[in-house]
């Protein structure tokens, strides 16, 4: 809680960050209390990395989020 490094154009309290579930499991979890898909759990994620989509979900959270 002593730093705060997150991108500053967005005023809303919605910070996510990459959390490991499960077997090789990845997945975003905001601190709103929101948690996103977890990717690459199951081998059907194709060619794109699972940190990467988690990542991209969590962007994505925090993007919807900051037009309300
Ligand atoms: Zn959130």
């Amino acid at each position: 809680m002593a730093s705060c490094t997150r991108n500053t154009l967005i005023a809303v309290d919605h910070h996510t960050t990459i959390h490991e579930v499960g077997e090789g499991g990845v997945q975003a979890v905001c601190s709103c209390g929101w948690r996103g898909p977890v990717f690459g759990a199951d081998k059907t994620a194709g060619t794109m990395d699972p940190l990467q989509r988690a990542a991209d979900a969590g962007d994505l959270h925090e993007w919807e989020m900051s037009l309300r």
